[in-house]
């Protein structure tokens, strides 16, 4: 005999697959959603439905974005030359709180990751690389995260990068390894972007 109604289990079966929520968590959730009005709950299904519907991700740069470019490729102000290549585009949003940078980003949608399964092939490599030439980029600053996966990506990249002719820098270390960029407070990834070196690949 199942424990919960069918409908029950697949509410928590969707909740646990998402990023860092575990079985505890999802039944938790579950049961909260279930005691919610009809109102709040609907709100919340629209507000999913609505955003798969809107946006999708910029074709230059994939970044989330309503529309076919996302607002930074579209703005003229921005440094077309400076590319800055981050992991998610959580990291664009924690990027720009700093208001340090001044060019454009790439969006690699994730990290390398051996373990996972995760290759270049599997990231938006391929699309970086060919930005690079019609856009004219001088500088790539790999900002990918200061942990295991973020490093190796950032190691990979410059080893892609370097032969290709263009500066490529590292954020300077100060942030706490091991963590995400989303985490980093704004003076700290301000100064790890200001403070940036010349990868040796
Ligand atoms: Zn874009």
């Amino acid at each position: 005999m199942a424990v919960y109604a069918a409908a029950v289990q697949d509410l928590i079966d969707e909740l646990g697959r998402l990023p860092g929520i575990g079985p505890k968590s999802a039944q938790r959730i579950a049961f909260h959603l279930l005691k919610l009005s009809k109102d709040d709950a609907l709100r919340l299904a629209t507000a999913i439905t609505e955003a798969k519907a809107r946006v999708s991700f910029c074709r230059r740069c994939y970044n989330v974005s309503e529309g076919e470019e996302c607002d930074l490729c579209a703005d003229p102000r921005r440094d077309p030359h400076l590319l800055c290549v981050v992991e998610e585009p959580r990291d664009v949003v924690a990027i720009e709180k700093t208001h340090e940078f001044k060019g454009r980003y790439h969006v690699l949608q994730g990290a390398i990751s051996p373990i996972e399964g995760i290759g270049p092939e599997q990231l938006r490599v391929k699309e970086l690389v060919q930005r690079l030439e019609p856009e004219a980029i001088t500088e790539v600053i790999l900002c990918t995260n200061p942990n295991i996966e973020g490093e190796a990506t950032a190691m990979y990249l410059a080893r892609l990068l370097k032969p290709l002719g263009m500066r490529v820098t590292r954020i300077a270390s100060g942030l706490p390894v091991g963590g995400d960029l989303e985490y980093a407070d704004e003076l700290t990834l301000g100064r790890a972007l200001e403070g940036r070196r010349d990868v040796d690949a």
